[in-house]
C-alpha cells in the first residue's frame, strides 16, 4: 500500500476544529466587543539599561474575552482592520494610553514615555490628527511623552501619504518611532525623506546576537545608520544576558524584552514603576 494512502496529507484534527470555531466565535463578537469595550492595555516597560532607568512602556492591544480569556493581537487585529472597528479601537487605545500617561504623572513619574502602535487604516484615517489633537487637549499632557509606532511596511504602501501625516502628527509634539526596523524589506531611501524620532530594531535581528558575524554585523550597521541619522535606537526581544552586553558595546542602550519584563497589566505596571525606581534610588 502506497504511503500516500496510509497517510493523507491532511488531518481535520480536533484542534483544528476548535480553531476553527474559535475564529468564527471571534468573528461574530467583535463588533459586541467594541460596544462593550472589552479591549484592555498590557504594557512592557523600555528601560535605558545605561542610565538605569524605565524611559517608557509600549502599549500592547488584548481582547479581554469573557469565554476565552485573554486574546493576543495577531489573533484579531486584522479582524479589526476588516471591519474598520481599527478606527474606534484605535482612538479608545490611545485615550486610555494618555490616560495612563496622566496617572503615571500624578504619581511623580513625569518622564514616561508611553508607546502606542498605529495601524495603517488608522494612518489612512482624516480623523486621526483631530483626534490626537483633541485626545491631548482633553488629557492636558506633554505631547512629547506620546509616541506613535509605525512599521516600515506601511510607509512602503504610499510614501507621500504617510510623509504628510507623520509631518501632521510631529507638528502637535507627539514623537514618532519606525517599528520593526530592518523588516519591511525596503529600499532605505524613504528615510531621507520621512521626519521621525527614533527606530525599534525588530527582535529577529536582537536573537541573531551571538549567533553569526553576518547577524552581528547587520545590528551593528542599523544602530550605527540610526546614529548617523540621528535618530533614537531602541532594541527589542531583549531576553538574555548576551543581549544586552553587545548592544551596550555597540552604544544601543535602550531596551525592551522579556529579560527586562514581559508586557504587564496596569496594575502590574505602576508595581514594576515603584520598584524599578526604589531599588535605584534607595
Ligand atoms: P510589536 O509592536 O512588534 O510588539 C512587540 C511584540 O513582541 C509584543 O507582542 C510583545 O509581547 C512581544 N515581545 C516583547 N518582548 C519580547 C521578547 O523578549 N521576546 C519575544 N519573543 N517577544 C517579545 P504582542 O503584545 O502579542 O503584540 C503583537 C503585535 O500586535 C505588536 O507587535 C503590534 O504590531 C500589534 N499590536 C499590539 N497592540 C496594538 C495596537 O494597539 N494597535 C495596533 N494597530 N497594533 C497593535
Ligand atoms: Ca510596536
Ligand atoms: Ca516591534
Ligand atoms: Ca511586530
Amino acid at each position: 500500500m502506497s504511503d500516500r494512502l496510509n497517510k493523507p496529507c491532511y488531518v481535520f484534527e480536533k484542534n483544528d476544529e476548535s480553531r476553527f470555531l474559535k475564529e468564527i466565535r471571534l468573528e461574530r463578537e467583535v463588533f459586541k466587543s467594541v460596544t462593550e469595550e472589552q479591549f484592555i492595555l498590557h504594557y512592557q516597560p523600555i528601560v535605558n539599561q545605561n542610565q538605569n532607568r524605565i524611559v517608557g512602556f509600549e502599549a500592547l492591544l488584548r481582547w479581554d474575552h469573557p469565554e476565552f480569556g485573554m486574546i493576543p493581537p495577531n489573533e484579531f487585529i486584522p479582524l479589526l482592520e476588516s471591519t474598520g472597528l481599527i478606527v474606534q479601537v484605535g482612538y479608545q487605545t490611545i485615550k486610555k494610553a494618555c490616560q495612563q500617561i496622566k496617572t503615571w504623572e500624578q504619581n511623580g513619574f513625569n518622564d514616561i514615555k508611553m508607546h502606542v502602535n498605529l495601524s495603517v487604516r488608522q494612518l489612512f484615517s482624516e480623523e486621526l490628527v483631530l483626534q490626537l489633537e483633541n485626545i491631548l487637549a482633553k488629557e492636558k499632557i506633554n505631547p512629547k511623552r506620546l509616541t506613535i509606532e509605525i512599521t516600515e511596511s506601511m510607509i512602503m504602501e504610499d510614501s507621500d501619504h504617510f510623509i504628510n501625516m507623520l509631518d501632521e502628527i510631529r507638528k502637535l509634539g507627539i514623537e514618532v518611532s519606525i517599528d520593526d526596523f530592518g523588516t519591511g524589506y525596503s529600499a532605505l531611501s524613504y528615510l531621507t525623506r520621512l521626519n521621525v524620532d527614533s527606530i525599534k530594531i525588530d527582535q529577529s535581528f536582537v536573537q541573531q546576537v551571538g549567533c553569526g558575524d553576518k547577524g552581528d554585523a547587520v545590528i551593528k550597521s542599523i544602530i550605527s545608520l540610526a546614529r548617523h541619522l540621528d535618530l533614537n535606537v531602541i532594541a527589542e526581544g531583549v531576553e538574555e544576558e548576551r543581549h544586552i552586553s553587545f548592544l551596550l558595546e555597540n552604544e544601543c542602550s535602550e531596551m525592551q524584552g522579556f529579560y527586562f519584563s514581559k508586557p504587564l497589566t496596569e496594575y502590574e505596571a505602576n508595581q514594576y514603576l515603584f520598584t524599578y525606581h526604589q531599588k535605584v534610588s534607595g
